[in-house]
């Protein structure tokens, strides 16, 4: 049996054209003689009936004790509306479906309500219908503890679920449809160059996760590796073939990808904010004051230089108010610049090759764009810029690279 999981975020179930899209979808694996396990997100997005923002306002409107236990069951029938709805028109064309809720699907979790962890798959219901020519259609972002109670795997967390089954049931391929057609080499709603990637590591799309680009949730990412099951990201609405992320190195029956490139892509991370603190060189107390009364304050930091009299880092917009209560508890006075973005170059390649941060200098001075910080790893070389030169930022780093067409 060759087993397909065919993932389907919410824009791609949000109207009757677009679930035909989808029912197209799942024919066509079943013509080419795959038997596709369907994985749905719930309908739409924020402001949609059915969507999960939707359904968290409505529990979050019932004041601050909802049990956690409760938000989860009410959340989780966003994805099993669009299952039921899904399966209902398979069959409808005369394709025998099932619609089931996660744990019905075999996906056992950790009882940690909001944020649940899969421990265990069991894929004998899923083997059974396929084996009876079956199409189960399961309802993603969704599993149920060992007492029978229903959780949610966080924000996202369809992708999971995908990749969870599609590592248990050993699938050939796990499909991530979207209104996309692929991984690119830059946000398109910015960089009108940016292209669709043909294949990539699952380092590269981890390293590009990490600096923003929103393209598969880091936990489906890691299940797919570590059990080395492919994924396509591809568009519901186009027959471009997409992106298909797999190992990087030849194995029996994968693809092989070739040698690393020296830069993959250009990501970004919007509404960052800098923070300066200055005090007497090198007392140490001080110092670690500081980094300890952010930490205890739940505020993650990141593009950290630390000299003898100044520290200087960044933080995400959204955790500032924290930040500055933290601060000012602590006795800290700190010149604070909101309005940033962070703009990453992106490649495996990158490691060891001289001259690329000098590129990158060379490409941002002379488009105009002031670097106020940088940090660099292995396979990344991040800036940050004043949020007002992100798109000029994003276009001179992608020309400058060659990763136009
Ligand atoms: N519906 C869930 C969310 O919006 C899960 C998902 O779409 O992956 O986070
Ligand atoms: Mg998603």
């Amino acid at each position: 049996m060759k087993i397909v999981v065919q993932k389907f975020g919410g824009t791609s179930v949000a109207t009757p054209s677009a679930r035909n899209q989808v029912l197209k979808r799942i024919v066509q694996a079943k013509a080419d003689g795959q038997s596709p396990v369907v994985v749905l997100s719930a309908i739409g997005q924020k402001g949609d009936p059915y969507a999960t923002d939707t359904l968290l306002e409505l529990i979050n409107d019932a004041g601050p004790s909802v049990p956690k236990r409760e938000r989860d069951l009410l959340l989780s029938c966003g994805e099993v509306i669009s299952c039921a709805l899904l399966s209902a028109l398979l069959v409808g064309k005369g394709y025998p479906a099932r619609a089931l809720t996660g744990g019905q699907a075999g996906i056992i979790t950790n009882t940690e309500f909001g944020n649940a962890r899969i421990v265990e798959v069991l894929p004998e219901p899923l083997l059974a219908l396929l084996k009876k020519g079956i199409i189960p259609v399961v309802a993603g972002f969704q599993g149920r503890t060992p007492a029978g109670d229903i959780t949610t795997l966080g924000r996202g967390g369809s992708d999971t679920t995908a990749a969870a089954l599609g590592a248990a049931l050993d699938a050939e391929t796990v499909e991530i449809f979207t209104d996309v057609d692929g991984i690119m080499t830059a946000d398109p709603h910015i960089v009108g160059e940016a292209h669709t990637l043909a294949t990539l590591t699952y380092e590269e799309v981890a390293q590009l996760a990490y600096q923003g680009a929103k393209i598969i949730h880091p936990r489906a990412l890691e299940l797919a590796k570590q059990y080395s099951i492919p994924i396509k990201v591809r568009s519901t609405f186009s027959d471009q073939p997409g992106t298909l992320v797999a190992h990087g190195v030849h194995s029996p029956g994968r693809l092989h990808l070739g040698p690393d490139r020296l830069i993959t892509g250009i990501a970004h991370l919007p509404n960052i904010a800098q923070i300066k603190v200055q005090f007497a060189a090198n007392d140490k107390q001080r110092e670690t004051e500081l980094f300890e009364s952010l930490a205890q304050a739940g505020v993650s930091i990141d593009l950290i230089n630390v000299f003898p009299e100044t520290k200087i880092f960044t933080i995400s917009e959204s955790s500032l108010p924290a930040a500055r209560h933290a601060l000012a508890a602590a006795k800290f006075e700190a010149a604070i610049t909101d309005g940033l973005a962070k703009v990453s170059v992106v490649g495996m390649g990158m490691r060891g090759v001289p001259g690329v941060m000098a590129k990158v200098v060379n490409i941002l001075n002379s488009t105009g764009v002031e670097i106020l910080q940088t940090a660099d790893s292995h396979a990344t070389i991040s800036c940050l810029v004043r949020a007002s030169d992100t798109q000029k930022a994003l276009c001179a780093l992608h020309k400058g690279f060659n990763l136009g067409k």
